[in-house]
């Protein structure tokens, strides 16, 4: 018989794991399902760019703040399942929903949709030549600038993201090229002024083939087609920037009534929605007011768990009491201080 969870978070982004973090605070027993190999969210798709905007937070990568947001995302231990993909949210109507995923059914008293605007993968490169596994030197995201240094790179693209990436690669690059099929680049004006000023930049143009050694199965060479006719360009690095896939196919039955919002939720602002037992937190979430950033998703959360617990348990205190006054962080608190006492000795 599979378990019933009191809460089951579907995304394990921002919103989710803020929310698993409150959940556990009001001792909630607590489940995330992720479709992703790695929790994080979108904030995985930008781990080298700086986050200035979060309250009490000096200036943070990306890659740094999931770091830390996954640490206190598991504080209390939720149960994590990755590479997941929730399909449907069925009403049992016996008090649960049952969630369907591509791996089978969980079951849970309350549900947080924290799905963000869907499942975001990056637009492969289709031309003849690329390699069908994934090749060592074809980058989708940019992990880390240092990989880079004193290397060619071509950049396909001409948006906000690959220009940005052009210019964060300036200096440290030996040689930059963007690869773009439009007649200007569609990035914002001062961006596109820097990048001009440094890289080679091809406008109307095509990829037409890449080249991968295979042998080292890296990509050695990148054809393209100008008005003047072909070119090759010889590279240590390929940075394909061509935007991104969204799969919004989770589906809710057909006695879960939810106003959508173009892809978003209706809510109100403490996360409810038109079905009792399902609330939604994050990018998802849609009333008036919403804040689409990061710091708009643990208010989201905090709201959400709020409800789901008073759903469950009508007779719950509202909200949680503050973490310094809460039971299972006081617990905690003297688990660390044992340990820091044990290894003092
Ligand atoms: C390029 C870029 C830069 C940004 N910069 C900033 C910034 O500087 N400051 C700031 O505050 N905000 C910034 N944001 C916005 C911020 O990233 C979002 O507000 C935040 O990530 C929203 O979090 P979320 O948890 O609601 O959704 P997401 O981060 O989108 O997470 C949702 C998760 O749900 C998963 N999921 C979706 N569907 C399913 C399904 N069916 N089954 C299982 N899992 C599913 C997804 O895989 C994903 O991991 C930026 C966004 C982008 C794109």
């Amino acid at each position: 018989m599979t378990e019933i969870y009191d809460v089951t978070i579907i995304g394990g982004g921002p919103a989710g794991l803020y929310a698993a973090f409150y959940a556990g605070l009001r001792n909630m027993k607590t489940k995330i399902i992720e479709f992703q190999s790695e929790l994080g969210g979108k904030v995985r798709l930008f781990p080298e760019k700086k986050i200035w905007d979060i309250g009490g937070q000096p200036p943070i990568t990306g890659d740094a703040f999931i770091k830390q947001l996954i640490e206190q995302g598991l504080t209390f231990h939720p149960t994590v399942h990755v590479e997941t993909k929730v399909e449907r949210i069925v009403d049992q109507l016996d008090g649960t929903f049952h969630i369907e995923t591509n791996k089978g059914t969980h079951m849970s008293r309350s549900v947080i949709v924290a799905v963000g605007g869907g499942i975001i993968q990056p637009q492969k490169l289709q031309v003849a030549g690329v390699p069908k596994e994934d090749v060592q030197n074809m980058h989708y995201v940019v992990r880390e600038f240092e990989q880079f240094r004193d290397q060619v790179v071509l950049i396909s693209g001409g948006g906000n993201t690959a220009v940005d990436w052009a210019n964060e690669l300036h200096g440290i690059a030996k040689e930059i090229h963007v690869v773009y099929r439009g007649e200007n680049l569609s990035a914002h004006e001062a961006q596109v002024e820097q990048v001009m000023k440094h890289a080679t930049v091809h406008t109307q143009t095509h990829i037409t083939q890449v080249h991968a050694n295979e042998n080292t199965n890296c990509i050695e060479n990148v054809t393209i087609e100008q008005a003047a006719g072909e070119k090759i360009i010889s590279v240590d690095h390929m940075i394909v920037s061509h935007g991104f896939d969204l799969d919004q196919t989770l589906q809710y039955d057909v006695s879960i009534p939810l106003e959508r919002i173009d892809h978003a939720i209706a809510s109100t602002a403490t996360g409810k929605t038109d079905m009792p037992g399902i609330f939604v937190a994050g990018d998802i979430a849609k009333y008036e007011g919403k804040v689409n950033l990061l710091v708009g998703c643990f208010q989201d959360a905090v709201n959400a768990v709020n409800g789901a617990k008073l759903h469950i348990e009508p007779t719950a205190s509202h909200v949680a009491m503050v973490s310094s006054h809460n039971d299972r962080v006081q617990k905690r608190m003297a688990v660390e201080a044992r340990k820091n006492e044990k290894s003092l000795v």
